[in-house]
């Protein structure tokens, strides 16, 4: 049976190529593999792919009786609906263990770096499977991406050194001219709908007990965000909220001024607000916060635990 290898729900730049690489790992140690995806590319995503010449995976919403390896999670609430009957074979990641569990051994790599291509890199050199030039671009990219150029807080040496090397493979000399063109093409917002902008990148976290849903916008301008697009947002905002959740947030983050404005709608924003050192405002400015995994979900649940 051909295993699938399959990223998060509303998938980003990492989750994607994070199947593809994975795959090309897998494959290259004799496993049957093929890569798949709960979703199509947001254009950050098509912007890599179209670049690197690469094809999006194949989607899936459903794995029964399938066997799968997860890439860039491990919780459930990001897995397809019916992942408890799917055989999981194994994982690799870098965010916060999650909730999914197995009947049998797996075979897991979870690490505390900024990208899970990071991760798949090392693995590739662990196993010594080779990386053409075009993944090895967008296993590249997938590292600027998730590192925010290598100035998110989650970013490490070991993030810094799989970029490095795998831009040499792929034949890239300026990161920060691609990352910039990745980022220009992540704000775009022409023709995406409030609602669209939310899920972009959007997740919805358990906080003991209670539903957060957290979606992240980075733009290489908050000026993009005119008054009228706040204002859809606020009012979507208010939707999300409304669909079984305690919070709905979006993390509007400016990669250029370093630092995020947060959009929310809550039953006590004040616990929220307070929780990211900031206070409910028309416009809640939050210097330095960029990561969503390191900087914002952390400090929400230890609000939620009190
Ligand atoms: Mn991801
Ligand atoms: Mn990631």
């Amino acid at each position: 049976m051909t295993a699938l290898v399959l990223g998060h729900k509303n998938p980003d730049t990492d989750s994607i190529v994070s199947a593809l690489s994975a795959t090309n790992l897998y494959r290259g140690r004799g496993i049957d593999v093929k890569p798949v995806a709960q979703g199509t590319p947001a254009p950050e995503t098509a912007f890599v792919l179209e670049r690197f010449n690469l094809t999006a995976p194949e989607v899936v919403t459903s794995v029964a009786d399938q066997e799968v390896y997860l890439v860039d999670y491990s919780d459930l609430a990001q897995a397809p609906d019916d992942f408890a009957k799917c055989k999981l074979l194994g994982i690799i990641d870098h965010h916060k263990l999650g909730d999914v569990t197995s009947d049998s051994p797996v075979e897991v790599t979870i690490k505390p770096v900024g990208c899970s291509n990071t991760v798949i890199k090392e693995l590739h050199d662990y196993y010594n499977v080779e990386i053409n030039p075009s993944l090895a671009g967008a296993m590249l990219c997938a590292i600027l991406s998730d590192t925010v150029l290598f100035k998110s807080p989650t970013c490490t040496e070991a993030d810094k050194k799989a970029a490095y090397d795998l831009a040499k493979i792929a034949g890239v000399e300026d990161l920060q001219a691609l990352g910039m063109e990745m980022f220009k093409a992540k704000s775009n917002l022409a023709g995406a709908s409030a609602r669209d902008l939310i899920f972009r990148d959007f997740k919805d976290f358990d906080m003991s007990g209670t539903k957060v849903g957290i979606g992240q916008l980075e733009l290489v301008s908050l000026s993009l965000v005119t008054p009228e697009l706040k204002a859809q947002l606020q009012e979507e905002l208010n939707k999300v909220k409304s669909e079984g959740r305690h919070s709905a947030l979006l993390v509007v983050t400016d990669i250029m001024e370093e630092g995020s404005e947060l959009l929310m709608c809550s039953d006590n924003g004040e616990l929220i607000a307070k929780a990211l050192n900031t206070t409910v405002s028309d416009k809640m400015w939050m210097p330095g916060v960029m990561s969503r995994k390191k900087q914002v979900v952390p400090n929400l649940e230890q609000a939620f635990k009190a």
